[in-house]
């Protein structure tokens, strides 16, 4: 980090910020140029909140040198986390596909979705148990029955599950049972969710938020990783712009960018990026191009009767017709 100090300070005005930069085990290095005086800090400026330093009458700017994400950075972790739960890996090279319904329904509905996307290649099962919903007037999740299908079709795929936390109140069921946790994109800065889902230092899958930059991402990683989890995946799900034909738009350069800032493992969910599932497959195919390691895909057996996001679910026929393209780009990046 380093301080631009306004022109025409007096050296005993910057006595104060020396003394509090010191006694955080800070090293101050100055600049002073013939108009520019700038302040250099070496050390653990991770302890020295910009907001505080800003407050100095004498600061013109400040200048950010070092990324505030250490544990979700790859300056200090530079090979790829791998992701590894029950022997099924994803990230540093093992591409992986979690597919299943928004919401799970029922008991039907989640087994034959389950089965239809381990056959067509999927690794993990996806399923929401407790949905955020915009309406507090429409279905929002079966709850805890709906964990409890989730574990039934566990245990008759083998597939590992993801599905998605809301409240601190399920955090013992969901370290008991859930294999992946899931953070929404609506609750990607609720930073006391974060740290207690990290706490519980099992595999977290967390969606970037509505708004949210890459480094607002990498920062709600970084408290997730606080708590003490390693295995974090990040998921692109797409964000807000003026452009209102897809639910959302796609930001594939957040694949690179986060794999360039970050060790940790990226997926891209092309159904909440879009809305609309004819546009899931060219945009799992462009993904794959792009270098995620791995796609997290809404699949239903009857999407108009899907009791949430029908129209971005894609049928498992489709969803295996798109696995088998996959394959393909994958097969050509090699
Ligand atoms: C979901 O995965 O079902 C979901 C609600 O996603 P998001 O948080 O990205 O909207
Ligand atoms: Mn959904």
């Amino acid at each position: 980090m380093i301080i631009v100090v306004k022109p025409g300070t007096r050296e005993e005005e910057l006595e104060p910020i020396r003394k509090m930069l010191i006694s955080k085990g800070i090293i101050i290095q100055d600049i002073v140029g013939e108009t520019t005086r700038m302040m250099g800090m070496a050390g653990d400026t991770s302890v020295i909140s910009p907001d505080s330093i800003i407050c100095y009458p004498f600061v013109e700017k400040i200048i950010r040198v070092q990324t505030p994400y250490k544990l979700a950075g790859r300056k200090f972790h530079p090979a790829d986390t791998v992701v590894n739960v029950s022997g099924r890996k994803l990230g540093g090279g093992h591409f992986a596909v979690i597919a299943g319904p928004c919401s799970v329904e029922s008991e039907e509905q989640v087994l034959s979705v389950a089965r239809e996307v381990k056959a067509a290649g999927a690794v993990f099962l996806r399923g929401g148990a407790f949905k955020p919903r915009t309406s507090p007037y429409v279905f929002r999740g079966l709850g805890m029955d709906g964990l409890e299908l989730l574990k039934a079709a566990r245990k008759e795929t083998g597939l590992p599950i993801v599905t998605e936390i809301l409240s601190s109140e399920y955090l013992d069921a969901f370290a008991a049972d859930v294999d992946i946790i899931q953070i929404g994109a609506r609750n990607m800065q609720n930073f006391t969710l974060l740290r207690q889902v990290g706490e519980l230092n099992k595999p977290v899958l967390l969606k970037r938020g509505l708004s949210s930059t890459v480094e607002d991402l990498l920062m709600a990683a970084e408290h997730v990783m606080a708590g003490g989890a390693h295995d974090v995946i990040l998921c692109e799900r797409g964000i807000r712009t003026f452009e209102t034909s897809t639910r959302n738009t796609l930001d594939l350069s957040a694949v690179p960018v986060l794999k360039e800032k970050s060790h940790l493992p990226v997926v891209i969910d092309p159904s909440h990026a879009t809305g609309f599932r004819e546009l899931v497959e060219p945009m799992s195919l462009a993904a794959t191009a792009a270098g995620c390691d791995g796609l997290i895909i809404e699949v239903h057996g009857q999407p108009e009767a899907a009791l949430c996001d029908g129209a971005q679910s894609v049928t498992p026929p489709m969803f295996a017709n798109l696995m088998v393209k996959v394959e393909k780009i994958r097969k050509a990046l090699i």
